[in-house]
């Protein structure tokens, strides 16, 4: 026990132990830096790997009734951002399975206004609003010209349970109920959380009607290319992406030759061979196919042969890494693309 005041002698001895103590600070505090350096390196590398973006097919096939593979849909998950790329049937369940943190999930972007495309945004919308998402802010819709038109219809058909919900809660959380659409163009869509969103237009029904679209994060990219035919501007935005994401249109030759309507539904996707070549072009990390009409000349071919037949012909003339997609096949595009599930 110290009694004050204390002598001269004491206060030298003092004085000599605090100039020890001041170097063991001295010496903790840089042993503490050193630590804080290492640790903050660590976290870098940390951060670093959490920088990838996550691409999860939740749907992979057309407007047929296929319980193998649901209408189009693709989720993307990068950093804070949950987007998703057309809902298709069953887009919102399909999410739920995935996995995916839904309460950030409401932003939508369309390629184009095709029922397959659109025929799942009333579930993402409305479910939206309830639990767990409990969206309170205005759902954020993109696509080409129309998307009003679309919006402001779905909220007039679905008055009825919207008009209940909004006195049920009122306020601020009513606006979870309300659309907020914007038409794209060619170019910049979207950018929050280094997230950055390019749409791009494609042939599909006609000028201006459908897009593919650029997803960029981190310095890692993927690209859709929505349904389109062949296209040039596919290629532009996808040269050297990490992971693209195309559709595939494909019938044998006596399908084409023999029948009219098939002849016509592939005018509007892209044959193998074209895929093909846009690959070989791009050259992307992986090459994935969504949205994949397959038909015989009787009409809509739900088996795997004609799948099957469809990959061999892309091989014949690329070579580089090609899966054929699946519902809830997921991957990550980090230093290298991993297929996940
Ligand atoms: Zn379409």
């Amino acid at each position: 026990m110290k009694v004050f005041p204390i002598s001269v002698k004491e206060s030298s001895l003092i004085q000599h132990n605090k100039e020890i103590n001041m170097e063991y600070i001295m010496r903790a505090l840089k042993i503490s830096l050193i630590l804080v350096v290492i640790a903050l390196q660590g976290m870098g590398e940390l951060m670093a790997q959490d920088g990838v973006i996550k691409v999860t097919l939740l749907g992979t096939g057309t407007p047929q009734l296929n319980p193998a593979r649901m209408s189009y849909s693709t989720l993307i998950e990068a950093g804070d951002e949950v987007l998703m790329f057309d809902a298709g049937r069953a887009a919102m369940l399909q999410a739920k399975k995935s996995g995916a943190n839904l309460k950030k999930l409401n932003k939508l972007f369309l390629t184009h206004l095709h029922s397959d495309h659109v025929i799942g945004i009333p579930d993402v919308w409305l479910t939206g609003f309830l639990a767990p998402a409990f969206r309170a802010t205005p759902f954020q819709l993109w696509g080409p010209a129309g998307v009003k038109n679309l919006a402001a219809g779905l909220r007039q058909a679905y008055d009825f349970d919207v008009g209940i919900r909004i006195k049920q809660y009122g306020g601020k959380r009513a606006e979870g109920m309300e659309f907020d659409a914007t038409q794209i163009h060619d170019g910049y869509v979207y950018e929050s959380n280094g997230v950055k969103v390019t749409a791009f237009e494609v042939h599909h029904t006609g000028p201006n009607s459908a897009y593919g679209y650029k997803i960029e994060y981190n310095g890692r990219s993927v690209v859709l290319s929505g349904d389109t035919t062949y296209d040039e501007n596919v290629i532009k935005y996808a040269k050297g992406v990490d992971l693209l994401v195309h559709q595939v249109g494909y019938a044998p030759e006596e399908a084409l030759a023999k029948n009219q309507v098939v002849a016509r539904i592939m005018s509007h996707h892209t044959q193998p061979k074209q895929v093909a070549k846009i690959f070989t072009v791009t050259q992307p990390k992986l090459a994935v196919f969504s949205h994949i009409v397959v038909f015989t000349e009787k009409g809509p071919d739900l088996s795997s042969d004609g799948e099957e037949k469809m990959m061999e012909v892309v091989r014949q003339t690329y070579d580089g890494p090609v899966v054929l997609g699946q519902d809830l096949m997921a991957f990550e595009v980090g230093d290298t693309v991993t297929q996940l599930q």
